[in-house]
């Protein structure tokens, strides 16, 4: 069976196609910019050149039509028509309480996905958007949705509780739920093979550093804690989400600016983290330049970034008490040396000691950490796209 995956990023889209009786990837690409200036895909077919086509790309609805264009292009493509992919797997950003593990699309399924909308605001309309766009191309073709809230069910209640009146857990289910699940699942797995361990033997801080961004701490291979909470929105600096912040900054700002809650909303999910601090770009490509060309406001960024990144990994060092690694994977985390390099230093009265040559690496599964660091640091591209093939294709093996 050929599955088809679509990742939905907020300002990105990951997609492959793979042939599941091998595992194989036949081809995938990367739409980057989505929405701001510059789109772009890229395109790779298994054994062929990378194919790139910068083209205007207003929304995900956009990207995904030019993703299909590419897999049934006659010279770039892999199938001669969409009939050929046996089943879609959809990466949804939050399944609530309602889904701690992938199901099947149905319109009910669908439904809940829209209800849980307001909780990911820059993520599930943009996966939606997606979905819609398969069905009316593949009206026949079953679809998975697979979660990112899912890995984190495992956290307890003392990590997921927020300290406001209990009702509104009992009530409303207010609580953390932590996103990114696929991912920190995935890298978790791959750590414990570089450290040639038991998955059930290893605790880490696992770093997905991307245009969204937390930090897992894993415990015998489960989470039991993760930096994202109710929403996307809570933990670290982001492209353009705030992280935590004093929740009286919101009343103080309201009174200010005489501000709506959907205002504050729409400012703290999509003017803020470091495009809002240096003003410059939601893109860490851009922020670094500014940055590196004498932009205080984007040296600060980036400044501001890494120390909120070592806020969460001293908390979960001390919540793991013993650690076997430290995991960076995703756009920022896999290719910024220097936002590593930011993030590790001073950290060697820890035991977390990088090695300047080791880590002048991008997007390579390998070990960046010095030989005497305690904690090793390692640095795993992620692969979210062959869990949720796996997923799809057992769900729909079952139907
Ligand atoms: P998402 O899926 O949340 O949109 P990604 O994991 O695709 O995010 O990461 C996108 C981020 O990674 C962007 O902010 C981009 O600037 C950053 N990134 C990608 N490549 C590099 C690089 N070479 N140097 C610095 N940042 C990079």
């Amino acid at each position: 069976m050929k599955v088809l995956v679509i990742n939905c990023g907020s300002s990105s889209l990951k997609y492959q196609v793979l042939e599941m009786e091998t595992e194989s990837v036949l081809c995938k690409g990367l739409v980057e910019r989505i929405g701001i200036e510059g789109s772009v895909i890229n395109h790779t077919k298994a054994g062929m050149d990378k194919f790139v086509l910068t083209v205007p790309m207003k929304d995900h609805k956009d990207a995904i039509g030019h993703v299909i264009d590419a897999l049934t292009d006659k010279d770039h493509g892999v199938v001669s028509s969409m009939d050929e992919i046996g089943a879609v797997g959809h990466r949804v950003v939050h399944g609530g309480e309602t889904y701690a593990s992938s199901v099947l699309i149905t319109d009910e399924v669908m439904k809940a996905i829209n209800e849980c909308a307001d909780l990911a605001p820059l993520h599930n309309p943009a996966n939606m958007l997606g979905i819609r766009a398969c069905q009316e191309l593949m009206p026949k073709t079953p679809m998975v949705a697979v979660f990112d809230t899912a890995f984190h069910q495992t956290m307890p209640a003392s990590a997921y509780i927020y300290a406001i009146p209990y009702e509104y857990y009992e009530n409303y289910k207010v609580r953390r739920y932590g996103f990114h699940g696929t991912s920190h699942k995935y890298v978790t797995e791959r750590a414990a093979a570089m450290l040639g361990k038991d998955v059930k033997d290893v605790n880490l801080v696992t770093c997905h550093l991307g245009n969204g961004a937390s930090l897992a701490a894993v415990k015998n291979g489960a989470c039991i804690d993760t930096s994202m909470g109710l929403t996307p929105l809570e933990g670290l600096i982001m492209g353009t989400r705030s992280g935590i912040l004093d929740p009286a900054v919101l009343v103080y700002l309201a009174n200010k600016e005489n501000l709506s809650i959907d205002q504050l909303n729409t400012i703290l999910n999509k003017k803020s983290g470091v495009q809002g601090i240096s003003g410059v770009s939601s893109d860490f490509r851009d922020v670094e330049e500014a940055a590196n060309g004498g932009n205080a406001r984007a040296r600060l960024a980036l400044d501001a970034y890494a120390e909120r990144v070592k806020f969460y990994l001293g908390g979960y060092l001390a919540k793991l008490n013993g650690c076997d690694a430290i995991v960076f994977t995703a756009g920022l985390g896999e290719n910024s040396i220097t936002m590593r390099e930011s993030i590790c230093k001073g950290l060697e009265s820890l035991g977390i000691k990088l090695d300047p040559a080791k880590n002048n690496v991008r997007g390579k599964e390998t070990v960046i950490s010095a030989d005497d660091s305690k904690i090793k640091i390692l640095l795993i591209p992620t692969n979210e796209e062959l869990m949720i093939a796996k997923d799809t294709a057992g769900i729909v093996a079952s139907l």
